[in-house]
């Protein structure tokens, strides 16, 4: 398939920024920039701006994510919240396996694994981030280890259930950084997990998936970067903050 066939997709991560007086302000900003967008428009939030968001992007092409999930649908997890309390409060989207969440908070191949799964199961669209440390870069393991996390992170992920799938190559040494991958980096690695996923789900459903580039994409760079064959989108952190740039990288998706 080629990639004017698959959805391209613009994700903001807000991060952990924003109060829901200012979610509102900055979504009612963003609604009219990106109301002609000819590509999927999301913003994940954090958890306690979701029903500002929720809200403020009723009737608009704006969709609703988180920027977690856990892997339980109850009990003592204390901080934790379940897919069924994230579909209930109009979340579509989730992403798992964020390069802060595994340097950070201990999140591993094995959890974003189960997160993915408890996502999917509850009809969430889940973003799953991969990507490599300029350590295994410069080791030169990039393809060996996107499509070791890949793999991992799809385990008992079913045919169908890889249709709610994008998964989102991010370089952790281009997050926040300021520094971006090359275009063809970016192709790179985004082909080395379309192979990885081609090897367990078969061609026609490799071809299909959205894999988005995320990594300091931001609007001076953002059409070379989806212009490349296999950059079907974007995750955007810093730039999602700014409703005119954010406007800007999804007017270059939808070209
Ligand atoms: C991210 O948080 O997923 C991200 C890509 O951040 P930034 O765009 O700020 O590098």
């Amino acid at each position: 398939m080629d990639k004017a066939k698959r959805a391209a997709v613009i994700a903001g991560n807000w991060k952990m920024n924003n109060t829901p007086a200012q979610t509102t302000a900055l979504i009612e900003e963003m609604k009219p920039l990106v109301a002609d967008a000819d590509c999927d428009v999301v913003l994940c939030v954090p958890y306690v701006d979701i029903h500002a968001a929720v809200e403020a992007a009723k009737g608009s092409n704006i969709k609703i994510g988180a920027e977690n999930v856990h892997f339980k649908d109850k009990g003592a997890f204390t901080g934790e919240v379940s897919a069924e309390m994230l579909t209930a409060v109009g979340v579509e989207y989730v992403i798992t396996g964020h390069s802060e969440r595994r340097q950070y908070f201990g999140e591993t191949d094995e959890t974003v694994n189960l997160r993915t799964l408890a996502g999917l199961n509850a009809g969430l669209k889940v973003i799953v981030c991969v990507g490599e440390t300029l350590t295994q870069r410069k080791q030169g393991i990039t393809k060996e280890l996107l499509a070791m996390q890949t793999k991992i992170a799809l385990k008992d992920v079913t045919k169908e259930q890889l249709q709610n799938v994008i998964i989102a190559y991010e370089p952790v040494w281009a997050i926040g950084t300021g520094e971006t991958a090359t275009a063809q980096q970016a192709n790179e690695g985004n082909a080395a997990i379309r192979a990885a996923v081609c090897e367990v789900y078969g061609k026609d459903a490799a071809d299909a998936l959205t894999i988005q580039y995320g990594g300091s994409m931001n609007a001076a760079n953002a059409a070379e970067l989806l212009s490349q064959p296999d950059v079907d989108g974007g995750l955007i952190g810093g730039a999602s903050l700014k409703a005119v740039d954010f406007s800007k990288i999804v007017a270059a998706a939808s070209k």
